[in-house]
């Protein structure tokens, strides 16, 4: 079949690249580290050049000053002594003061003549120094050159490599859809009595349709790894992509990290230098945030934008209003919090507010911080630990904490498993109805 062959192109193509990526990563890393090493250490060169130029021209203008001295030193000697041939020695002081004036002369003539022989050495040894530092210079010029040239070839194979990937996610996005069909006109088959063949024959498709939908995320995540190779700035935003795809080629639930994939390419960023709050604004559909910060949060890099980008999920996959609005949702949340909070009173045979308390403090730290302004959220800030929104914040929007909880849970469902693992403890029914959503987003 040659819609199979092709598919199977597909997948051996997505294994081979995905098996390239680390040694071409590495590759690409390592020229572009030595690279930079060279244009700082040509940086220094070319300032020692400077320097070096600088020293050469006032050795020359002192030079000069020196001929200078010299040439009258010389003519007032030419001078005394043709006095001194013309000179009657009827006078030995008037002898005396010109043979003393001539010592003085012929003197200071040897000292300025040993002084621009000192400044002319001085001058060859500085442009000597100069002409080596130049030649070092423009060799290590030309082997950045060659170095730059070799990584532009291997950016630009990365960046045909990301192409195909993404163009590939799409081609297997439709087959999946598909094979989808397929399944659905044998399982009405089966469903007819046509004998346990048809159902097999279901049952193959829908691990088929697992494989599909592993190689689509597989092509889609590694389209992104390739395209940064083939990017290659060194900015604050380029550590927050790498930081992004990093979570995406972690530990994932893969629900989560396919719906990301099917919105990844309409996630709009209106500012990424933004200093205030980041937050995603449902008007404009866009996100701001500070992607220099986020690289480096201390709740995880990339936690704000997966966070900003499942309120964005939860907005615009909603038939009409927001995915997380579904009053199961809310039940489910609130569900959760109730029995953790009457668990906790059983246990240490306490009050309600005590119960607070003691939860309060069992969600302090960075790593509770999702919880921490879930519980928040629903216990109108009595029972929270670090982190939290405003009490006014939970007020001014009914369904607030149905937002916040889903974009926790989006968050600590790409890439972060820890985060993952806490949610779902303390949150076993909400995280399973978020589930049934992010399946109907
Ligand atoms: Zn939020």
């Amino acid at each position: 079949m040659a819609a199979g062959n092709s598919i199977s192109s597909v997948f051996d193509f997505i294994n081979q690249v995905k098996h390239l990526y680390p040694q071409t990563a590495s590759d690409i890393n390592t020229k572009q580290n030595s690279l930079d090493d060279i244009h700082r250490y040509v940086e220094k060169l070319h300032a020692y050049l400077v320097d070096l130029s600088s020293r050469a021209q006032s050795i020359l203008s002192e030079r000069s000053r020196v001929s200078v001295l010299l040439e009258n030193e010389e003519s007032r000697l030419a001078q005394l002594q043709s006095r001194e041939r013309q000179s009657s020695s009827d006078d030995d002081d008037d002898d005396d003061d010109l043979q003393s004036e001539i010592q003085e002369a012929e003197e200071s003539i040897r000292y300025l003549r040993d002084r621009e022989e000192e400044l002319s050495q001085s001058f060859d040894r500085t442009m000597d120094s100069y002409n080596e530092t130049k030649a070092r210079r423009d060799s290590l010029t030309h082997t950045a050159a060659q170095l730059e040239s070799d990584l532009r070839a291997k950016r630009g194979k990365c960046g045909t490599i990301a192409t195909k990937l993404s163009q590939d996610a799409d081609i297997l996005g439709n087959e999946v859809q598909a094979v989808k069909r397929q399944a659905s006109a044998l399982h009405s088959i089966a469903s007819m009595r046509f004998g346990a063949s048809a159902s097999q024959a279901a049952g193959s498709r829908s691990s088929r349709e697992q494989e599909l939908l592993q190689y689509e995320s597989d092509a889609r995540t590694h389209a992104q790894l390739y395209q940064m190779l083939a990017g290659g700035d060194n900015s604050s935003s380029a550590q927050h992509r790498q930081a992004i795809t990093q979570r995406l080629s972690g530990a994932s639930n893969p629900l989560a990290r396919n719906l990301y994939n099917k919105h990844a390419a309409s996630v709009q960023i209106e500012n990424d230098h933004y200093e205030g709050t980041a937050h995603y604004n449902p008007s404009t559909g866009s996100i701001n945030l500070h992607a220099g910060a986020d690289a480096q949060n201390p709740k995880g890099a990339g936690t704000t934008y997966f966070h900003e980008v499942g309120h964005m999920i939860d907005h615009k996959s909603g038939s009409g209003g927001w995915l997380s609005s579904d009053p199961q949702y809310g039940n489910a949340l609130k569900a959760d919090v109730e029995s953790h909070i009457s668990n906790t009173m059983a246990k240490n045979n306490c009050s309600r507010a005590e119960a607070f308390d003691i939860i309060s403090d069992e969600l302090t730290g960075t790593e509770n911080h999702s919880i921490s302004d879930m519980f928040g959220s629903m216990t109108n800030g009595q029972c929270q630990g670090d982190w939290g929104h405003s009490r006014n914040y939970w007020q001014n929007d009914s369904t607030a904490f149905q937002k916040e909880s889903f974009a926790h849970m989006f968050e600590a469902s790409i890439g972060s498993p820890e985060k993952l693992q806490r949610i779902q403890r303390y949150f076993p029914r909400a995280y399973s109805v978020f589930e049934s959503l992010i399946r109907r987003g």
